[in-house]
């Protein structure tokens, strides 16, 4: 049977946490997107990563996953409160939503096709087929609205925690 080295074990850690360290402090070699001329790339050593600017893609998928889930916990009956503030949602990004070509799309697309937010079943059918607008504007497949409810739920949260209205009832 082959000897084994004492110390083989030992260098074997010594690398494998040399390396994590090297991975974890890896400062950026060179710019990637910037705004002004300065990187606006960040290692985070403490964290394990290096945070980067987000593309047009990942906000755009994210923007859609909060907004999906925000129709999906939209109450059956809204409060004319609730209803005014989708209504307000959609028009604040349309001005403030961080790539100006998409803000401007999609205010066209509120113009032509109000916002309604009268009932969960309404808002969630409104997002659906708005977003739909959008993905045929890119070229991308249309989603089957009848299947939104199937594709975004509402967010898993014990005790009804996260409904809109909240629930008090905790357990003792
Ligand atoms: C308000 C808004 C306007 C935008 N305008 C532009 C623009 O003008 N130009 C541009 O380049 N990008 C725009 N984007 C970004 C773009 O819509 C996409 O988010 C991005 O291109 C990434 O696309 P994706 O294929 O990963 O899926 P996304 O379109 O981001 O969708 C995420 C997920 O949602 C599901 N989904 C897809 N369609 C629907 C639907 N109709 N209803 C419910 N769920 C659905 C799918 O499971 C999909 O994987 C916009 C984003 C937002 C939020």
């Amino acid at each position: 049977m082959a000897q084994q080295n004492p110390f083989e074990a030992l260098m074997k850690t010594c690398e494998s946490l040399s390396n994590n360290l090297l991975s974890m402090w890896r400062w950026p070699s060179k710019p990637t997107a910037s705004h002004g001329g300065v990187s606006s790339e960040l290692a985070l050593p403490d964290k394990g990563y290096v945070v980067k600017p987000l593309t047009k893609e990942e906000l755009g998928r994210s923007t859609w996953t909060l907004l999906h889930t925000i129709a999906a916990q939209f109450p059956e009956k809204p409060t004319r409160q609730q209803k005014k503030d989708a209504k307000e949602l959609m028009a604040i990004l349309s001005r403030l939503y961080p790539c100006k070509d998409c803000a401007d799309n999609f205010k066209e697309i509120l113009k032509t096709y109000p916002v309604q937010a009268e009932s969960h079943a309404q808002f969630s059918q409104w997002l659906c087929d708005a977003h739909n607008i959008v993905n045929r504007s890119l070229g991308k497949p249309q989603f089957p609205c009848q299947r939104v409810g199937a594709r975004w739920g509402k967010l898993e949260c014990l005790d009804g925690g996260c409904d809109l209205e909240g629930n008090m009832d905790f357990p003792q």
